[in-house]
This record gives C-alpha cells, sequence and structure tokens, in this order.
C-alpha cells in the first residue's frame, strides 16, 4: 500500500487541514505527505477537489503477528432521544460478550471502542460484559454521529493499536461506519453474521445465511487484519460476568470538523403508536399467510394487545399486503429474541426461523402437521390459526374477568 501526490495538485492546501495526523505540508504550492506519519486513512483523498491524491493497494502476503486482540465498537442510543442519550445499545452487550468468548478462545484481550462527547463511566458497565480495555475517544464531535469524522478516527486507533478481529452490530450506525473502515483499510467485512467462532487456525470464523439463506456460509479473511464482522442486534445473547478492573486507553485524536460532510439540520423520530417495536419485544404475536386477509390478520392485534404484545409477520404476510414491513421478522426483516413468540400460520420458512428462533419460547399454530414451524416449536398447536386465535382471546379475556 503507499500514497503519492499527483502532478495535478493545484496547491489549494485542502488536504493539509483535513490530515488528522499532521502528516501534510505544502511546498512549492504542492502537498507533500510525511510517509512517516501518515496512517492512509483517507481523509485527503476525500477532500481534495482535484483527485491529485491516490492511495495504492495491492494484495501482498503481510506478516499479520503484530495484530492481536478482539475489538467491539460502542454504540449508543439514538441522539435524538434526550433521555436515552449517551446510554449503551443492548446490541453492544451483546457483541462484548460473543467477544468475549472469542478473545478467551484466542487467549487475547476483549477491548471496547468508546467514541463519545463525554465519558459517563462507561468502563464500569463494559467490564459487565467482559472488556479488559477501553479505548476511550472524547470530544463534542462525536456528536451527532458522523461517518467521516467517526471513521478517521478509528483507522487512527485501528493503525496505532493493531486489532485483530472488529465487530459492528448490523445497526443504522455500524452498517455505515464498518463497510467504509472496510474500504480504508482493503480488509473484507462479513454483514450480517449469525455466527462467530475461531477456528484452529485462529481465524474468525464468520457464518451468516447465503443464496437466499438456503445455504450457511462460513467466511474467513486469511490475509487482510482486522477480521472484521457486522452482528445483526438479538442474535448474540448476552452473557455477564463478574465486573473487573478495566484498563482505559484515552487517545486524544485531532479532528478536522471540515471533513464533516453532512450537516444535520432537523431531527424526526418516528411516532411510535402504543407498541413496542419487534426488535425491543417481549412478547411477539406473529401471523404469517395462512392468516388469509389483511381482515382476518387484524385478530391478532386483539390478541397482542390482550398480552401486551408486539405483531410480528411473515415475509409473505407482508408482501400480501396483511401489515407494513416494520413488523417482518427474519433475514430481510428484523431478528427477535423475545421471551415468548407466538407464529400462526407461518410454515417456518428458513429465512424466517433465522430470525425468530432464538426466542425463548416459541409456540406454533398451523393446520399442517409436518410444518417447519414446529421444528423450532416448543409447543405445537394443530389446527385453524384464526379460531385458536379466537379461543385464546375468550380464555385470556376471561382469566384477566376473574382476577
Ligand atoms: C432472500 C430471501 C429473504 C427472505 N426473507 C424473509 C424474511 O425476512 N422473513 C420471512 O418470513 N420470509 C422471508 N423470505 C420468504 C420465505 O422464504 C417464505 O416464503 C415466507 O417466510 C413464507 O411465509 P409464510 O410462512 O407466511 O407463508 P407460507 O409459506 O405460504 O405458509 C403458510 C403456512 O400457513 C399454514 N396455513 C394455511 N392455512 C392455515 C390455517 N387456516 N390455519 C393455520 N395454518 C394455516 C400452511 O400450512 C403454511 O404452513 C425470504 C425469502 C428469500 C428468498
Amino acid at each position: 500500500m503507499g500514497i503519492e501526490v499527483l502532478n495535478n495538485c493545484i496547491g489549494c492546501s485542502k488536504c493539509v487541514g483535513s490530515c488528522p495526523f499532521e502528516a501534510i505540508s505544502m511546498s512549492n504550492k504542492k502537498a507533500v505527505i510525511d510517509l512517516t506519519k501518515c496512517t492512509l486513512c483517507g481523509a485527503c483523498v476525500q477532500v481534495c477537489p482535484v483527485k491529485a491524491i491516490v492511495i495504492s493497494r495491492e494484495m501482498v502476503k503481510r506478516d499479520l503477528s503484530a495484530y492481536r486482540d478482539v475489538w467491539v465498537f460502542v454504540e449508543f442510543a439514538d441522539d435524538a432521544d434526550i433521555k436515552k442519550q449517551g446510554e449503551i445499545k443492548k446490541v453492544s452487550f451483546e457483541l462484548l460478550s460473543k467477544g468475549r468468548f472469542l478473545a478467551d478462545k484466542l487467549n487475547q484481550k476483549l477491548c471496547a471502542v468508546v467514541l463519545t462527547d463525554k465519558n459517563r463511566d462507561y468502563e464500569k458497565i463494559l467490564s459487565e460484559y467482559g472488556a479488559d480495555r477501553v479505548y476511550l475517544l472524547e470530544n463534542d464531535e462525536y456528536l451527532p454521529y458522523d461517518t467521516d469524522i467517526y471513521s478517521a478516527s478509528i483507522m487512527s486507533l485501528i493503525n496505532k493499536y493493531k486489532p485483530s478481529i472488529f465487530l459492528f452490530g448490523a445497526t443504522y450506525k455500524g452498517r455505515d461506519l464498518a463497510p467504509r473502515m472496510a474500504a480504508n483499510l482493503y480488509v473484507g467485512l462479513t454483514a450480517d453474521c449469525t455466527d462467530l467462532n475461531i477456528n484452529n487456525d485462529g481465524l474468525l470464523v464468520q457464518s451468516r445465511p447465503a443464496f437466499g439463506g438456503n445455504i450457511m456460509a462460513d467466511i474467513l479473511s486469511p490475509n487482510s487484519r482486522p477480521q472484521m464482522a457486522t452482528v445483526r442486534p438479538n442474535v448474540m445473547k448476552i452473557v455477564k460476568v463478574l465486573p473487573k478492573a478495566v484498563e482505559v486507553i484515552k487517545e486524544d485524536i485531532r479532528i478536522d470538523k471540515n471533513i464533516r460532510r453532512v450537516k444535520v439540520v432537523q431531527r424526526h423520530k418516528e411516532e411510535e403508536k402504543g407498541y413496542t417495536k419487534i426488535e425491543n419485544a417481549d412478547i411477539i404475536v406473529s401471523g404469517g399467510r395462512g392468516l388469509k386477509s389483511k381482515e382476518k390478520f387484524e385478530i391478532l392485534n386483539e390478541l397482542a394487545k390482550l398480552l401486551n404484545a408486539s405483531v410480528g409477520a411473515s415475509r409473505a404476510a407482508v408482501d400480501s399486503g396483511f401489515i407494513d414491513k416494520k413488523h417482518q421478522v427474519g433475514q430481510s426483516g428484523t431478528t427477535v429474541r423475545p421471551r415468548l413468540y407466538l407464529a400462526f400460520g407461518i410454515s417456518g420458512a428458513v429465512q424466517h426461523l433465522v430470525g425468530m428462533k432464538n426466542s425463548d419460547v416459541i409456540v406454533a399454530i398451523n393446520k399442517d402437521p409436518n410444518a417447519m414451524i414446529f421444528s423450532v416449536s416448543k409447543y405445537a398447536i394443530i389446527g385453524d390459526a384464526h379460531d385458536i386465535a379466537k379461543k385464546l382471546i375468550e380464555k385470556i379475556k376471561s382469566a384477566k374477568a376473574v382476577a
């Protein structure tokens, strides 16, 4: 890999200010890059108006022995919600729990990467989920989230500390940031992993559905570091550990505000219409094509209300117009992990199962005794979905009336 300033440089000096590492200066109205300071983060390439700075990359067998440790990008609740500002998202705890398992297998450290406007004793919370070390980057510029600012900062961390594995949540931020980092570093990235493990060669095995979910693929990145993966919320199980002292490494990274290309002018928060989003729900009443029509599907709303549950759906139910897409559970919808998942008239296609099979208790209702959904269910009810929903509603209502 290398960086070069081409002859078409116009000497505008925009690149000088953009470099977080003060690696660029001007000489005879041309940009000059100090290769001892440059980390190839690419910030200068982005601001150059005439594309005079190029980074070349070629695949060569590299010595990767300096790369160690498992890193997790710590994500915070949506900045728009004042009450939740600064709250660590559950997906980060899920990733740390899996990261702990991976780090133990490698006999390496589990490190949390925190970019925040203000540290709120995060190290204490992160230690409860297994972190050995926290890389703490504190700066007002980290709020609101910005792809360019975050990626430039994390690039400098990676280049300095050389992680072996880096995990991100498959969330809006993680899905935005991880590919940017992977492209800058010229490394692979496996999106939406459903499992992670370490093989006998110490490589990260990144498992995810492939070919429309019909096979599971195990993906390795033997020739590049860090090995990068995203994992959806609710896929990994949270495991708390006994809190211990955590090493905190504070990094003061210079940030050039001018690389921020997006300005947040206004925020709109989607109104929650009295129900919990399926990804956060404790109980989900879910329906499929077996419900037959939008009108018949309505009965699940009634049942969900009585159970204080959220309503989920198969893709076929969504495609048939029974309910909105944001209720879809599965590979191309949302992954859920409720305490109770009730599946009415859902066949149990692999693309649906992948999104709900980790629920604590699954109850399936289907008229076909051979339906695949029964393979993951704790309780199987064979019968008409509509009739059973009606009976359940009556039972719950009469039980509530007695109580
Ligand atoms: C790339 C890709 C991504 C996909 N992503 C998703 C996804 O995210 N989520 C998802 O759900 N699917 C997804 N699918 C589609 C998936 O393959 C199935 O087509 C879909 O899950 C089927 O939905 P269903 O079970 O509601 O419908 P069907 O497969 O039509 O099954 C209906 C079920 O209802 C039962 N039934 C019928 N009548 C009654 C009755 N009166 N009472 C009780 N039971 C009854 C039937 O026995 C049957 O088991 C994806 C497919 C692809 C290729």
